[in-house]
């Protein structure tokens, strides 16, 4: 059975205290409903990750890091490893966002280093992919998309590969409101499981989960979750509030 995932990208939003009560906002709602098989999972930015795996500890929520680099340490300012996440206690990181690859340069190899880095810590990594509107409007867009995971992802072999969830966030969809349809999430993510089955088989492509990230919110997260290939969502703004977070996950 595949797990359904839904996961908060906070992104730069959230000082320390904000955090804080934003995690606990969300471990109430967890405990006081009913959800049973969903797992939850909120992404803070690093400084607040350590408060956040506090706030969550006793809770079935867990706690991601947006972004890592691939070695263990050194010269490279400003950035976070592997290592260092798991010593607040962060064992899942999101890896390929848009905006790292659109804002910071972030390419397939960078990525595949970066999952071969992750993995070896033993964490599972949120990797996301997609589209831009260019490859969509000219019918690229599984192209672009295959591509994406072929390069980053591909070369794992097939027990490593099932440690990650996959996010296909089709980049016209994230942040401006306007979501893919439930008929083209399911298409694309269908076209993701049979390009995994070709290349890793029944076993793993149907043990995979497949997120749609892109405008997800209380409103249409029903729809989208009802087709057969998505496993859940990637959040971005409708994480920020509670209410409407914990709308979503219950959406299954
Ligand atoms: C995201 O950034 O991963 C995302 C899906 O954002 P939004 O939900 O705001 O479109």
């Amino acid at each position: 059975m595949r797990k359904q995932i839904v996961a908060g990208n906070w992104k730069m939003n959230n000082d320390l205290a904000e955090s804080k009560k934003l995690a606990k906002q969300v471990v109430k709602k967890i405990k006081k409903g009913k959800i049973k098989d969903t797992k939850v999972i909120i992404a803070p930015t690093f400084v607040s990750l350590a408060s956040a795996v506090k706030a969550t500890k006793k809770s079935k929520v867990k706690v991601a890091a947006q972004n890592m680099h691939f070695e263990e340490s050194g010269a490279f300012t400003g950035e976070v490893s592997a290592k260092m996440l798991k010593s607040v206690g962060v064992k899942t990181v999101i890896l390929g966002h848009s905006e790292r690859r659109a804002y910071f340069g972030e390419t397939d190899a960078i990525l595949a280093k970066k999952v071969d880095a992750a993995l070896a810590h033993k964490m599972t990594v949120i990797f996301c992919f997609g589209e831009v509107l260019a490859d969509r409007k000219s019918g690229k867009q599984e192209a672009v998309v295959e591509q994406q995971i072929k390069n980053a992802l591909f070369h794992l072999e097939g027990t490593a590969f099932k440690n990650i969830i996959l996010a296909y966030e089709p980049v016209w969809a994230i942040g401006t409101g306007e979501t893919a349809s439930p008929e083209q999430a399911q298409e694309m993510h269908a076209f993701i499981r049979t390009t995994i089955k070709e290349k890793y088989g029944d076993e793993v492509a149907n043990s995979i989960s497949i997120l749609y990230g892109g405008s997800c919110k209380p409103s249409n997260a029903k729809e989208i979750f009802s087709k057969p290939d998505v496993d859940g969502g990637l959040i971005g703004g409708a994480a920020l509030n509670a209410n409407d977070f914990y709308a979503i996950i219950n959406s299954f």
